[in-house]
C-alpha cells in the first residue's frame, strides 16, 4: 500500500493545573501556636513544541491526538511548595505551522530552534503562609491553584526549502534532485512515483549551497483536489525559487509547451503568488529527445514569458551543473525563506459571570476570601502584568455585581479581597 505522508493533523492539548496552596500551623514540642506554614502549590506543568530534524512529518499525531501535561502538586506544612508538574515536551518536523483550530490563525512557524510554550501551566496557589500579616495572625485559608490553559489546535507541515521542482509526474524531478544532491527519493518509470516530498542539500561551491524539494508531481485538477498533489503544494509555499522540469522526449507524445502551460495554470489555481514566483525551466530527457522541434518551441515560449530554460538530461547528469549554477546565483539576490508571522492573538476567554461567588470573611473580619468556578478560570487567564489584560479582569469583576454584594455583607474601605493567588485593597 502507498506509504501515508501526513502532513497536516489536528491536536489537542492541555497544560497543567496549579496545585493548591495549603493551611498549616507551624508545631513544635512545647510550643503552643506556631505560625501559619502552609506551603503553596506547584506549577502546573506547560505544552511546549520543540523542533525535531529527525522528523520529516506529522505521523505520529494521526494516532494521539491529545496531549496533557501534570498538574502541580499541592503544598505542604513546614513552608514547603507542592512539586512543579512536568512540561510535556512536543516534537514536531522543522517547518511545521501551528495554527487555531477554530479561526485558522497562525499561532506559531516551527521554523526556527527555539522551543515555543503553546500552553502555559497554571499557578499554584498561595498557601497560608502568605497571608500572615500583623492584624491577621491565623489566616485559616489558603488559595487553590489555577487551571492550565488548552487548546486545539491543527499542525500544518510546509517543508523549508529555497528550491522547489514542480513538474507533471514521470518527467525526472525526483532524478534530478537524486543526481544533484545525496537525497534518494524513489524513481521509476510511472507516474506518481514520489508518494511524499523528498529535500536534499545541493552543494554548489565552498560555502555555497540550497536545500531543494521534490513533491508529488502535480497533475490537472489538482488545484481542484482532483488527484495527488493538491496536499503537495502547500511545501513550496516557502520556496524562493521553482525549477520547473519538463519532458522535452516526446518519449510518452506529450507536449512540452501544453504541458508547461497547464502546470503554471495549476499554480495560480492554487496560489497567485505562487505563480509569480520565480521560475527556471529545466527541459529534461534531451538524451532521448525524438523531435528538436518540440524544444524549441518550448524554449521559445519559456523565453517571452521571462524564464531562462536549461537543456538537461538527468539521467545522464548532462547540464545539471549549469543548472544548479544558475539557480544559485538566482538565490543569491532573492529574499530568504518565508517564515510566517504569527496571526492569532489570545482573546479573553468567554466566561458567564452570572453564577454567584462565594464569599466567605476571615476571622479577623477584615479579609474577604472570594471564590468560584468562572472565578477561577478567569484568573487562569489573566496575565496581571498586561494592562489590557487586567481591565478586562476588573470590567468582568464590576459586572458580575460581587461589589454590591461584598457592600451588603458589610466590607469597610480598606479591607482586603483576597481570591486565589490575588489580594487587593477595597475602596470603594
Ligand atoms: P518524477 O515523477 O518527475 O519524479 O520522475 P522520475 O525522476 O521518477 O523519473 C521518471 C522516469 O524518467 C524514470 O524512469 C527515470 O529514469 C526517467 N528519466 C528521468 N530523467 C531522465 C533523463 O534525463 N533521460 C531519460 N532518458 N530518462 C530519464
Ligand atoms: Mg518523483
Amino acid at each position: 500500500m502507498a506509504a501515508s505522508f501526513i502532513d497536516k493533523a489536528r491536536i489537542t492539548v492541555r497544560a497543567g493545573d496549579g496545585g493548591n496552596g495549603v493551611v498549616s500551623f507551624h508545631r513544635e514540642k512545647y510550643v503552643a501556636a506556631g505560625g501559619p506554614d502552609g506551603g503553596d502549590g506547584g506549577r502546573g506543568g506547560s505544552i511546549v513544541l520543540v523542533v525535531d530534524d529527525n522528523m520529516s512529518t506529522l505521523m505520529d499525531f494521526r494516532y494521539k491526538r491529545k496531549y496533557v501535561a501534570s498538574n502541580g502538586m499541592p503544598g505542604q506544612g513546614a513552608r514547603k511548595s507542592g512539586k512543579d508538574g512536568q512540561d510535556l515536551i512536543i516534537r514536531v518536523p522543522r517547518g511545521t505551522l501551528v495554527r487555531d483550530a477554530e479561526t485558522n490563525e497562525i499561532i506559531q512557524d516551527m521554523s526556527g530552534s527555539e522551543p515555543y510554550v503553546l500552553c502555559r501551566g497554571g499557578r499554584g496557589g498561595w498557601g497560608n503562609m502568605h497571608f500572615a500579616t500583623p492584624t491577621r495572625q491565623v489566616p485559616r485559608f489558603a488559595k487553590a491553584g489555577l487551571p492550565g490553559e488548552s487548546h486545539d489546535v491543527i499542525l500544518e507541515l510546509k517543508l523549508l526549502a529555497d528550491v522547489g521542482l514542480i513538474g507533471f509526474p514521470n518527467v525526472g524531478k525526483s532524478t534530478l534532485l537524486s543526481v544533484v544532491s545525496k537525497a534518494q527519493p524513489k524513481i521509476a518509470n510511472y507516474h506518481f512515483t514520489t508518494l511524499y516530498p523528498n529535500l536534499g542539500v545541493v552543494w554548489v561551491d565552498e560555502g555555497v549551497s540550497f536545500v531543494m524539494a521534490d513533491i508529488p508531481g502535480i497533475i490537472e485538477g489538482a488545484s481542484e483536489g482532483a488527484g495527488l498533489g493538491h496536499d503537495f503544494l502547500r511545501h513550496i509555499d516557502r520556496c524562493r525559487l521553482l525549477v520547473h522540469v519538463v519532458d522535452v522526449s516526446g518519449s510518452e507524445g506529450r507536449d512540452p509547451v501544453a504541458d508547461f502551460d497547464a502546470i503554471n495554470e495549476e499554480l495560480k489555481q492554487y496560489s497567485p503568488e505562487l505563480a509569480v514566483r520565480p521560475q527556471i525551466v529545466a527541459a529534461n530527457k534531451v538524451d532521448i529527445m525524438e523531435d528538436p522541434e518540440n524544444l524549441a518551441r518550448l524554449r521559445a515560449h519559456a523565453e517571452e514569458l521571462g524564464y531562462a530554460l536549461f537543456e538537461i538530461s538527468a539521467a545522464s547528469h548532462q547540464g545539471t551543473r549549469q543548472l544548479v549554477g544558475k539557480v544559485a546565483e538566482m538565490l543569491s539576490s532573492l529574499p530568504p525563506v518565508t517564515v510566517y508571522q504569527a496571526e492569532y492573538v489570545p482573546k479573553p476567554p468567554v466566561i458567564d459571570a452570572s453564577a454567584p461567588l462565594e464569599i466567605q470573611r476571615a476571622d479577623d473580619g477584615h479579609t474577604w476570601l472570594v471564590e468560584g468556578p468562572w472565578l477561577q478560570r478567569l484568573m487562569g487567564n489573566i496575565n496581571f502584568s498586561d494592562y489590557e489584560s487586567r481591565m478586562y479582569f476588573d470590567k468582568t469583576l464590576r459586572e458580575s455585581g460581587l461589589f454590591q454584594q461584598l457592600e451588603q455583607l458589610g466590607i469597610q474601605d480598606g479591607d482586603t479581597v483576597s481570591m486565589y493567588n490575588f489580594e487587593f485593597e477595597y475602596q470603594r
